[in-house]
């Protein structure tokens, strides 16, 4: 059986469906002039000079890794809990991911073990904006600076979000962005770097397409057929038919995110009747994008809540293990229990309630009706 309310989805409209339409009977199905135009848009919204659209958000952290040279031997340091892309992307690399521990209040990278963790080997710290949090880019940039290492984001939950007045996309010297269905909004795949800075913008484009040194538009402008690959690249570009469908998506952002915050309010009313449910704490001065709307659930209780929610066709979920504790980072890299123990012990308690644009108060109300019910003489 289905899930009835899933914990997340896209929403799709005519317009969006008559903006891809439109590409399909056009001349360029893919490094067209769309691509340009959604990249601007995103530039534009989040405050940054330059964005460079790729295929996803995965390909996105491997493009902004591979732009300040992290390679064999370099650390990255990257917050235990995330999803396992944002590790996976230094491997790709030849690169270390180094694990640091969360605050357990809002589960976004502890600065203190940042510091911990930082060794001459460090080549950039990944933060995480957890939910749609904006990390304590504030802090990290101390860290990072003091020791003239790159600090990045891993904003693919947040498009939209904020923290003292700077919106994410410009709170970190590069950003990765995300438009996979369940986020802010969707390109189907696809994802996002955005930065001020111009090389490193340059380095981007070249990387998304083999790493040859001029793309087919300059080729145009220089009537020549000459091209030359100057570094290893990949085949991270974007279809014109995906960036149409991201540009009609973004006139939405701001209804959606108005929505997706007025859920959340509901959700955080509703649970304060609630024993042994906490919701996440949001920071001041913060504009959370909403993407999850996470909450702790008392000791030992999750998992008994997760199966009767789910029996009751509520689609709860979990975001997310400790990425050093999948089989692959334990039996092929080494990692074992014990690394980061804040994250351990909160990856036992945390529980993602359904949060969509496609959802009413109502919904949320039923929801945490169940939770109630599900909680109801467990302790
Ligand atoms: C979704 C996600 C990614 C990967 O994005 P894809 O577009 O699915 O490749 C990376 N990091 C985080 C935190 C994500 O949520």
């Amino acid at each position: 059986m289905g899930i009835k309310l899933p914990y997340g989805k896209q929403q799709l409209d005519e317009s969006d469906i008559e903006a891809v339409v439109d590409v399909l009977r056009s001349d360029w199905l893919t490094t067209g002039p769309l691509v340009a135009r959604f990249e601007e848009a995103v530039a534009e919204m989040v405050g940054a000079g330059y964005a460079v659209a790729v295929s996803s958000g995965t390909a996105a952290l491997h493009t902004m890794l591979a732009a300040v040279g992290v390679g064999s031997g370099d650390e990255v340091i990257v917050p235990a809990i995330t999803f396992a892309a944002t590790a996976n992307a230094v491997l790709y690399q030849g690169g270390t991911p180094v694990f640091a521990d969360i605050d357990e209040r809002d589960l976004i990278l502890s600065p203190e073990s940042v510091r911990d963790r930082m060794t001459p080997a460090t080549k950039a710290i990944i933060a995480v904006d957890y939910a749609g949090q904006p990390a304590d880019y504030r802090a990290l940039y101390d860290i990072a600076n003091a020791h003239g290492i790159q600090l990045l984001a891993d904003a693919c939950h947040a498009l939209g979000g904020a923290r003292g007045g700077q919106k994410c996309g410009a709170l970190a010297d590069l950003t990765a962005f995300s438009f996979h269905p369940v986020k802010p909004i969707t390109t189907g795949e696809g994802g996002m770097v955005t930065t001020d800075d111009a090389v490193l913008a340059s380095r981007m484009r070249r990387f998304r397409n083999h790493g040859i040194a001029t793309d087919h538009v300059e080729r145009e402008k220089d009537r020549t057929w000459f091209y030359e690959m100057v570094e290893l690249g990949h085949n991270y570009r974007i279809t014109d038919m995906q960036c149409a469908l991201g540009l009609s998506q973004m006139k939405k952002l701001p209804v959606w995110l108005a929505k997706r915050r007025t859920l959340a309010t509901h959700y955080d009313r509703l649970l304060e009747e609630v024993k042994n449910v906490t919701p996440l704490k949001v920071h001041d001065h913060v504009e959370h994008g909403y993407h999850l709307y996470v909450v702790r659930i008392a000791r030992g209780l999750r998992n008994a809540v997760f199966k009767a929610m789910r029996e009751s066709v509520i689609g709860v979920h979990v975001h997310y293990i400790p990425v050093y504790l999948h089989p692959y980072y334990q039996q092929h890299l080494g990692f074992s229990k014990g690394l980061c123990p804040v994250a351990e012990r909160v990856y036992d308690d945390i529980l993602t309630l359904p949060l969509h644009t496609g959802m009413t108060p109502g919904d949320v109300e039923r929801v945490v009706e169940c939770l109630r019910c599900s909680l109801d003489g467990m302790d």
